[in-house]
């Protein structure tokens, strides 16, 4: 008999593709998806950690669902970071949960569903120690979306930032094979999927520890040769990490689209060093230069942490500096939130709250300004915008990314879904770009 699953995702890409293996893999078991909790038998929140704003939401995501608990006998589920980070005490925190599942073990859960169903026993599985089955593929049979796709290229990661949960929640950096990687990207795009992004907390120590001797680099060149796929992204990677092959990737792959989200965190040395992030300003400025170089419209985008502990009023202004040096595209900026079990919930120096909400006001303030002035550079020009869908705002438009990342909405109908356009910027905006389709004959922006 068929059944209904319902997930909430919160946080990052890659919790956001870990809830898409999730439903590929519940669907082999008869479960189908559902965008209505209210009728689902299978609630799952799959949750993040990473910072306090998303993990306080997985509290009161819970107190939502559970009357569908009391009413439906839905079977409640936690996944993702905090399930991993909290194990048994979500449980005993929260009566009516039925499941806690690890990072590591979401290949486990039709079983353990099974087990509930039949037991009635709640359940709790975190444990680390799976031979990296995470990374198995779980190759859909329908793309979850028809254009482009989420790859998982490697788990975890090795770095332990002062500030970051991720290693600990998410364990050491483990990659996947690059055999069953094309092999994944290979299947996507015989399924029309025109666009990968390549996942992984730190993409630049791909290779590490596997038997075949492959870098990043050596491996974007492999999915670069994949015949009907147009665009390869990749999300995250450590300016320490940088290297000169993926550097020079930038100007040699035609398919690797030219973006790039590098997280500076701090443009204070001291504050670098504070965090363990092994690189100063001046390396951090030094690689985007030669980003620059190697391909001069190459949009750079990038995370910072304001309110560190200790962060003086001259370390924020070496963080604006930098901001000014590097002009980003886009900024995600957030105000440092204690982590508990790393290393910089121990130090003492904390700022004031309001000191961190007014630099980020600030700091949001500066970027904005950036952002909207890089969006109007274009305005007048041709992108090649790969079409992803019918845009929110209106029924006579379609939606789709330039190969910066940056969204362009102009009107259009369903038919182009998937195809690269040519649309001639019309209108910049803070968030997205306007345009206008021109004939596929008209040559676009190199
Ligand atoms: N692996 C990426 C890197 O090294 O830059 C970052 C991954 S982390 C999941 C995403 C972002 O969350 C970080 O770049 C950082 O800006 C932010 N972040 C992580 N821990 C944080 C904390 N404790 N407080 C505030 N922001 C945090
Ligand atoms: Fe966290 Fe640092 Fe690893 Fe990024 S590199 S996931 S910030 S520990």
């Amino acid at each position: 008999m068929e059944k209904r699953v319902y997930i909430e995702t919160y946080g990052c890409q890659m919790n956001e593709h870990d809830s898409e293996r999730i439903l590929r893999l519940l669907e082999g078991y008869s479960y189908l998806e559902t965008k209505d909790a209210k009728e689902a038998d299978f609630i799952l929140i799959n949750t993040c950690s990473v910072r306090e704003k998303p993990e306080h939401k997985v509290y009161s995501a819970l107190g939502r669902y559970k009357w569908l608990k009391e009413k439906r006998g839905a079977i409640i589920g936690v996944a993702g970071c905090v399930a991993q980070q909290e194990g048994d005490r979500l449980l005993d925190r929260v009566p009516y949960l039925d499941m806690v599942i690890g990072t590591h073990a979401i290949s486990m859960i039709p079983q353990l569903l099974q087990e509930i169903e039949v037991s009635g026993e709640r359940v709790c599985e975190t444990s680390f120690d799976r031979n990296g089955e995470y990374l198995n593929a779980i190759l859909p049979k329908k793309p979850f979306d028809k254009v482009k796709s989420y790859v998982t290229i490697m788990q975890g990661c090795d770095h332990f930032c002062s500030f970051c949960i991720v290693p600990y929640v998410r364990g050491r950096e483990k990659s996947r094979s690059g055999v069953e990687i094309i092999q994944e990207v290979r299947h996507l795009a015989e399924m029309g999927v025109k666009e990968v992004c390549l996942l992984g907390q730190n993409v630049n120590g791909y290779g590490k520890g596997l038997e075949e001797e492959i870098i990043f680099s050596e491996l974007l060149e492999r999915i670069n040769g994949i015949e009907g796929l147009d665009r390869i992204r990749f999300t995250t990677s450590h300016p320490k990490d940088l290297s000169e092959e993926l550097i020079q990737a930038f100007s040699r792959l035609p398919k690797l689209c030219e973006h790039i989200h590098l997280p500076f965190q701090s443009g204070s040395d001291k504050i670098l060093r504070a965090m363990h992030r092994g690189y100063t300003k001046g390396s951090y400025l030094e690689k985007i230069d030669r980003l620059k170089k190697a391909h001069p419209s190459i949009a750079i985008t990038s995370d910072v942490i304001v309110g560190f502990p200790g962060e003086g009023e001259e370390d924020f202004n070496e963080t604006l500096d930098l901001m000014k040096s590097v002009q980003f595209d886009d900024l995600f900026s957030f105000k440092y939130s204690p982590r508990r079990g790393t290393r910089a919930a121990q130090f003492t120096e904390k700022i004031e709250e309001k000191v961190k909400q007014d630099r980020l006001t600030m700091l949001q303030g500066i970027q904005r300004e950036v952002t909207l002035q890089k969006n109007q550079a274009l305005e007048g020009l041709v992108e090649e915008v790969l079409v992803e869908g019918r845009s929110k705002q209106s029924d006579r438009d379609v939606t789709g990314r330039t190969r910066s990342n940056k969204i362009v909405n102009f009107e259009g109908d369903l038919s182009l879904i998937g195809e690269l356009a040519p649309v001639q910027i019309t209108k910049a905006y803070a968030h997205s770009l306007r345009g206008e389709i021109l004939s596929t004959h008209c040559r676009m922006r190199s």
